[in-house]
């Protein structure tokens, strides 16, 4: 089982691409969707399984000003 644990979780801006993994370069899948709220920030996972990578994609900087 793999998790981020002890790993602050990253965060990206969204971008018109589809986003892939910045370690691995797979693609990613969307496994939440804030997209709605005021966040605006969907969660992407790594499709790749050995990699388990897991960000946030948000469209503005939401977070990176919240958790500063
Ligand atoms: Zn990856």
């Amino acid at each position: 089982m793999k998790l981020n644990a002890g790993k602050p979780i990253e965060i990206f801006l969204m971008n018109d691409q589809p986003f892939t993994c910045p370690y691995c370069g797979a693609r990613c899948l969307e496994i939440g969707n804030f997209y709605h709220t005021n966040a605006k920030a969907l969660i992407e996972e790594c499709m790749n399984t050995e990699c388990g990578f897991i960000c946030y994609e948000e469209e503005n900087e939401y977070y990176l000003k919240l958790w500063r």
